[in-house]
């Protein structure tokens, strides 16, 4: 089988937001995003089966005249970052379109394809704002009801003891039904956002210890490799991190210092991890008797890095869950997942079903794919 065209598809009008929305990691004076948009990859091949995967930024004629059963050898050659000039193309979204086509043309789940062990998998609710003590809490209460078992605040309030309040009002309303973990963006990269110490971060990183939080996600940049460490060893509550890691090995000094308790890769994040990429970080991790809780990134593309994310962690034995942001009324289904035309939502326990058919299983809404979107086509 061979690839004989990609076409990059785009949204022509931009989704709508309900309201203005400044999450918690934009610098202090940032603007508010008032529209999501999407854009993904239609690949074509020689045996009329057509593969789907998000757009990353590398250039689509990379796939051109390849075997999208070597899948391996586009991962190797242009992903895996183990090997100098072999990096920085943001190839994952045409790694996933490969994969795609591969579980399409066997008529099988990518999942399947890889050896799955569940078909389901639990996601936690990632809120993405600071807000009132009494907005949490309601929010807490409102995912609780929806059959979420875990919800992820935001901190990094002008005082981070302010912060450790808002978790300590939220653990008293909600009792410990509700697993609840903390964000503190401490790897930004906004402008003039303020970091914690790494004082600070101790101290703030034993209360939320005594608030039993489940984890604690970057409370200090990823670099501070020894800082973190000393953290991971201080607490019971994990230290998560890792979203901004390129390649799978990025992990490997982190697992081996004990740094993260819980690693985050992102599918598509930076650009080269992929569902090869997520697996290996699964692998090495579970070697350290670590945990994987992927990062999975928002906006209108969200359907297919979540379909990707949840087809490689329904192969391995220890991803507890994976991020799932829902912040009504901005980030919601509706909004975050346009271009399919069946979102993928959670059930009454908090899990969402690995899409059970061909490849990702994403079907796309034909309607919206005849008259509201922009096509770029190579051949
Ligand atoms: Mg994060």
């Amino acid at each position: 089988m061979k690839i004989t065209k990609v076409e990059t598809v785009r949204n022509r009008d931009p989704i709508p937001l309900p309201e203005p929305w400044l999450p918690a990691w934009s610098a202090p004076g940032g603007t508010p995003a008032t529209s999501f948009g999407f854009s993904f990859h239609r690949v074509y091949t020689d045996e009329g089966i057509v593969g789907l995967g998000p757009n990353t930024g590398a250039s689509a004629d990379m796939l051109l005249g390849i075997d999208p059963f070597t899948v391996g050898e586009f991962w190797y050659r242009h992903m895996s970052g183990g090997r100098p000039g072999r990096s920085g193309r943001r190839a994952a979204g045409l790694e996933i379109a490969l994969w795609d086509i591969v579980g399409k043309a066997a008529q099988t789940p990518i999942a399947k394809l890889l050896g799955s062990r569940r078909d389901r998998i639990p996601v936690y609710a990632a809120t993405s704002r600071l807000l009132e003590t009494a907005a949490h809490i309601e929010q807490a209460k409102e995912v609780a009801g929806l059959g979420f078992k875990a919800v992820k605040l935001r901190l990094h309030r002008a005082n981070p003891w302010d912060d450790v309040r808002v978790v300590e009002a939220v653990r008293e309303a909600v009792g410990d039904d509700l697993l609840l973990m903390v964000d503190a963006n401490q790897n930004n990269t906004s402008p003039g956002y303020e970091f914690w110490s790494h004082q600070t971060a101790m101290r703030i990183a034993r209360e939320l210890d005594a608030l039993r939080v489940y984890f604690l996600e970057e409370p200090l940049p990823r670099e501070d490799i020894r800082g973190l460490a000393e953290i991971a060893e201080a607490i019971d509550t994990f230290v998560a991190g890792g979203e901004h890691s390129s390649t799978a090995y990025d992990f490997r000094e982190h697992l081996a210092q004990g740094a993260y308790d819980v690693v985050q890769p992102d599918v598509t994040l930076m650009g080269n991890m992929g569902i090869i990429g997520l697996r290996k970080v699964a692998d090495m991790a579970d070697a350290s008797r670590r945990l994987i809780i992927p990062h999975v990134t928002g906006g209108g593309t969200f359907p297919f890095y979540l379909a990707a994310t949840l087809h490689a962690m329904a192969t391995v034995d220890n991803c507890p869950m994976v991020e799932y942001p829902y912040d009504p009324p901005v980030l919601t289904p509706e909004t975050l997942q346009v271009p399919v035309a069946v979102p993928l939502c959670t059930d009454d326990d908090g899990c969402v079903a690995v899409p059970d058919g061909p490849g990702l299983g994403l079907e796309l809404d034909e309607e919206l794919m005849a008259s509201g979107v922009v096509i770029e086509t190579v051949e």
